[in-house]
């Protein structure tokens, strides 16, 4: 996928860089010249318009336009505009690309990305109408200008593009890790199977007489059978749980050939039949439940959310903040010197540490909450609804929960402890922004000395 990336980027650089060649220096000096002098007077603009189309609401504030982004497009405007060399148009591309991820991680609309491109098309236009050059000059230098904005709109929407169908797919594994329809529909139906098998083994023994013997249909060719000796490993991968359930079902399979052989059963025989099939049935149900919790993109190992999770689930938590004006925080926790305990107590000690953490955290926060497995000994919490003293209070308390709780490591009673950095999320459309805090907090903790909270 990379590669086809850069193949586009490829496309997009050659065209940039003819653009620069062919055209008159008198004019790409002049395009440059009033691009600079008036970046600043175009993001004004800019912005004035967006905010007021009503789907821009979501995304862009007052205070953040003041602060960032109307300061950042207009150094945005110069870049492209001074980017002539082969490596300054790279970077320019680059940089685009990223622009592009990041409209689609806070899911502005394409209509909106094309309006903003407008506006400066026609900006800049119309102070080069302005500029005092030769009608054919004007007209160079406005092709100049539309030719150079929709290249990197390309550029731009290329990532867009990718990083939405990439979004897609995820959220379409979060509907799937709710409800997980198709898993257990064909859980149910193998289980009906295999009781639908027992029965007709049953009623086989009860309905023959002296002059047939019984013959009850094989356990391996029930649609039960079939599923397991040509399906069950592709859908489920080499669990144990399978090995469970054939041993189970060949020993049904030989239990039933000695009952032919003797000719008849007895109650006692049944109800051993049936205990049988009832613990294929519960096995069936874990394996079952373990894949959809995998297939949901639960951590094997913790059984918390995987961070490909995040975008979906973040996108949605800040356009309900910045709906509700409530905002959420975000919770960095990492086991302090967990290397150690790897070192001296053996990685399996490890593992249930991280364990019985993942437990706490997930005891310790609310029904609205969510908790990632964020590295290997690190989680991230991301907690709705929350105001800077109640995350304080929340991060100090988790912190001393680790602190004070006896681990299983080898042996009960280990003790361990673990830094937090948190960060309120501040209204910035791009969730990263809040997580890139909560690092940065969480680096603070960890320089400080460890087991401590740090808020960003
Ligand atoms: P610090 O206090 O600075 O966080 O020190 P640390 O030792 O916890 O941090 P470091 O990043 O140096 O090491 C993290 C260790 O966590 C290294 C890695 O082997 C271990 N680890 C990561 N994932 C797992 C896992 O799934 N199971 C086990 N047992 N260990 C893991
Ligand atoms: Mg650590
Ligand atoms: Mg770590």
């Amino acid at each position: 996928m990379d590669s086809q990336k850069d193949r586009k980027a490829a496309i997009l650089a050659a065209t940039l860089s003819s653009l620069w060649t062919d055209t008159e220096p008198a004019v790409r000096e002049r395009v440059t010249a009033i691009a600079l002098a008036d970046a600043d007077a175009i993001s004004d603009i800019f912005y004035a318009v967006l905010l007021d189309r009503p789907d821009s609401n979501t995304f862009l504030n007052h205070t953040l336009v003041q602060e960032r982004l109307r300061p950042s497009l207009a150094r945005w405007i110069g870049a492209l505009f001074t980017a002539s060399t082969d490596e300054a148009i790279a970077a320019v591309l680059e940089q685009n690309y990223q622009v592009g991820l990041i409209h689609a991680r806070i899911n502005i609309p394409l209509t909106l990305v094309n309006a903003g491109m407008r506006i400066i098309k026609k900006e800049l236009s119309a102070r080069l109408l302005a500029a005092n050059l030769s009608r054919a000059q004007t007209a160079a230098a406005i092709l100049f200008v539309g030719e150079l904005l929709d290249t990197v709109l390309d550029n731009m929407h290329e990532a867009y593009l990718g990083d939405l169908l990439g979004n897609v797919r995820h959220q379409q594994s979060l509907k799937m890790f709710m409800s997980g329809p198709n898993l257990a529909l064909e859980g149910e139906r193998l289980k009906s199977s295999l009781f639908d098998w027992l029965r007709n083994t049953v009623v086989s023994f009860y309905a023959h007489d002296d002059s047939n013997r019984a013959n009850p249909p094989g356990i391996e060719s029930s649609d039960f059978g079939l599923w397991l000796n040509h399906k069950a490993e592709l859908t489920f991968g080499r669990v144990t749980e399978l090995d469970r359930i054939r041993e189970r079902t060949d020993r049904i399979g030989a239990k039933v050939s000695a009952a032919v052989e003797g000719g008849w059963i007895t109650p006692a025989f049944v109800k051993e039949l049936n205990n049988d099939v009832t613990e294929i049935a519960y096995l069936l149900g874990t394996v079952i439940g373990k894949a959809m919790e995998i297939e949901g993109g639960r951590d094997p190992l913790t059984r918390l959310l995987t961070r490909r999770f995040m975008p979906a689930i973040f996108q949605r938590e800040v356009s309900i903040s910045l709906r509700h004006g409530k905002p959420f925080a975000v919770l960095l926790m990492d086991a302090d010197h967990f290397k150690t305990i790897n070192d001296t107590l053996g990685h399996q000690a490890g593992d249930s540490v991280l364990t019985d953490m993942a437990e706490l955290l997930h005891a310790h926060v609310r029904a609205g909450d969510f908790v990632f497995r964020y590295g290997g000994e690190e989680f991230l919490l991301l907690l709705t609804e929350m105001d800077e003293a109640s995350l304080r209070m929340k991060s100090e308390r988790l912190r001393r929960m680790v602190e004070e709780h006896p681990f299983h490591g080898a042996g009960d009673g280990l003790r361990v402890t673990a830094s937090i950095g948190a960060a309120l999320h501040d209204g910035h459309p791009d969730y990263e922004h809040t997580v890139r805090r909560a690092d940065a907090a969480l680096y603070e903790a960890k320089r400080q000395g460890r087991n401590r909270v740090v808020i960003g």
